[in-house]
């Protein structure tokens, strides 16, 4: 028999290729006092900082436009004041550029860690410092792939100016790292390279190897055919409407300008944190409509879902100065913080409801970490005395999910995020990657709880969405749509993959689909009956 090793498939279709192992990056020098002055290691810092964004400028415009969009971003995360501000306290201290930029880094890290959006900005700036540092010490950083022939690259991760040096050799990718919302995930499914991360023995394959890159079966095969490949699917691109909207996922401007070039149908979630993480003050009214007028005039035609602010456990919001807690994740944060900071979230939706006004764009507002349904009502009340809002709340507890039912005439819509309410449902850390397992969407105890909470929703009046991850999976979200759920909301690069997937089904074929996934009795079953049932249509 082949060997097999197991991981997380992303995309739908498999590879075959040869193994190029990318070796790890060689080892930066040791942080160091420095000899020559704190103003000397400014001027060296300031040089090496632009010869990585002029590398950056270079590697866009050698990329499509939505990288070249991603290296904006990523030179504005490098060219950030803020950062070279805290850089400069620790050359104030005596460090030399490389320690000054790395320990800066590092703070910021700790400062967003968590959440995966978060965690990939945290991996984004982490990979630039390395930069700075190679370039301080002068080291070359590059992969140098061959131009042609099928290799499947090996590695521990890569980051954004890894993929960006992928050649169309590249047709498949193996990390030992990174999960299902990493960069290199990201990437391969927007590109449709065949990928399985989060491989433990990825580092076991050896150069030259031939192997199949299985994603739809989460596995990696050595010597293995692209006849062995789990059944792959795959949906016609299609201007037909699909059977419920798919919205985007969006957390700045530039997000918004990314997601209105694709199918969405408006935004289903809007996460207003990501605009406050390095915000050491609380922005004023006025700055805060300006910023979502911006958001709500890029954002693709139709609503726009707008969460407020979600601060707390794995989202740390700096101005909110929030205190330590022994078990963040069941603390106070998301609506929890109103009690604390009730005239934060009054002046989020003042001036939501500016912006709201200035652009003509349809908004609807909703509350994160509901529990209860007096919470609800709180929060329907203040939304709906400040604004011409329709009003919602998140379904991220089991509490507030065994109680949809009574939420009738209290909200307009829910919206269900599958990454907390797994966390909450299986008592398992959404950042532990020892827990991976219990956090698969596929799991029978999640698909039941979502089976009840559509058909709960549909009793009630009250419309449902889903705007965890599990709605960027085009197979999941055709189980959402027969779960009765009523619109979902994926990341940008996976809007309209999933589109396509639920034009290609019929409302009652969908159905079925759902059945066969109620049918598995593990995680791998419910998924490996969907793809069958799907693969009848
Ligand atoms: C979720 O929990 O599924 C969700 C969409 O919110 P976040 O990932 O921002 O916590
Ligand atoms: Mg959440």
């Amino acid at each position: 028999m082949s060997k097999e090793l197991k991981g997380l498939g992303v995309g739908l279709t498999a590879a075959v290729g040869t193994v190029h192992v990318v070796a790890p990056a060689q080892a930066l020098p040791a942080w160091g006092k420095s000899t020559i002055g704190a103003e000397a290691e400014a001027t060296r810092l300031k040089g090496a900082i632009a010869a990585v964004s002029a590398n950056l400028d270079e590697l866009a415009s050698r990329s499509d436009e939505t990288t070249a969009e991603i290296f904006e971003a990523l030179k504005m995360l490098l060219e950030d004041d803020e950062l070279f501000e805290v850089a400069e306290g620790y050359l104030a201290e005596g460090s030399d550029a490389a320690g000054a930029i790395g320990q800066a880094v590092n703070e910021f890290g700790e400062l967003l860690g968590g959440d995966p959006d978060f965690e990939a900005r945290v991996a984004d700036l982490q990979d630039l410092s390395r930069r700075v540092q190679a370039n301080l010490a002068g080291i070359a950083v590059g992969l140098e792939l061959p131009q042609t022939g099928q290799i499947i690259l090996v590695g521990e991760d890569f980051s954004p100016a890894d993929t960006a040096q992928f050649t169309p050799a590249v047709v498949g990718v193996i990390t030992r790292a990174g999960g299902p919302t990493s960069h290199t995930a990201i990437i391969c499914r927007a590109r449709s390279i065949a990928a399985v991360v989060s491989v433990p023995d990825a580092f076991s394959l050896e150069n030259g190897a031939t192997v199949l890159v299985d994603p739809v079966g989460d596995r990696v095969v050595v010597g293995g055919t692209v006849s062995d490949a789990t059944a792959a699917l795959t949906f016609i691109d299609t201007d037909e409407e699909p059977i419920i909207p798919v919205r985007s996922n969006i957390g700045t401007a530039a997000d918004a300008v990314v997601a209105a070039k694709t199918k969405a149908n408006g935004v289903g979630l809007f996460r207003t944190e990501l605009l406050y993480l390095s915000a050491s003050t609380a922005p004023s009214v006025d700055q805060q409509a300006a910023s979502y007028a911006e958001v709500l005039a890029a954002a693709p035609t139709g609503p726009i879902v707008v969460r407020t602010i979600d601060a707390g456990s794995d989202k740390p919001v700096p101005f909110l100065n929030m205190p330590h807690e022994e078990n963040p994740s069941l603390g106070v944060r998301g609506f929890r913080l109103i009690v604390e900071h009730r005239q934060f979230i009054i002046d989020q939706l003042t001036s939501l409801e500016a912006a709201r006004k200035q652009t003509g764009r349809e908004v609807w507002v909703m509350a994160p970490m509901i529990a209860t349904v007096d919470e609800a009502a709180e929060f329907a009340n203040l939304a709906r005395s400040i604004g011409s809002f329709k009003v919602g709340i998140m379904i991220e507890t089991p509490a507030i999910s065994m109680q949809v039912d009574r939420l009738q005439g209290v909200v307009d819509f829910v919206s269900i995020g599958t990454n907390d309410l797994s966390q909450y449902l299986f008592a398992a850390d959404r950042m532990n990657p020892a827990l991976g397992a219990l956090l698969n969407p596929w799991q029978p105890g999640l698909i039941r709880m979502l089976a009840k909470i559509g058909a709960d929703g549909a009793a009630a009046g009250v419309s449902v969405g889903v705007c965890g991850e599990s709605a960027s999976d085009p197979a999941f979200a055709v189980v959402l749509a027969g779960l009765g759920i009523t619109s979902v909301s994926a990341s940008p690069s996976q809007v309209n993959i999933v589109t396509n997937a639920l034009a290609s089904v019929t409302a009652e074929q969908a159905k079925e689909v759902a059945a066969a996934a109620l049918a598995g009795t593990d995680a791998a079953s419910a998924k490996a009956n969907v793809l069958a049932a799907l693969a009848k249509f």
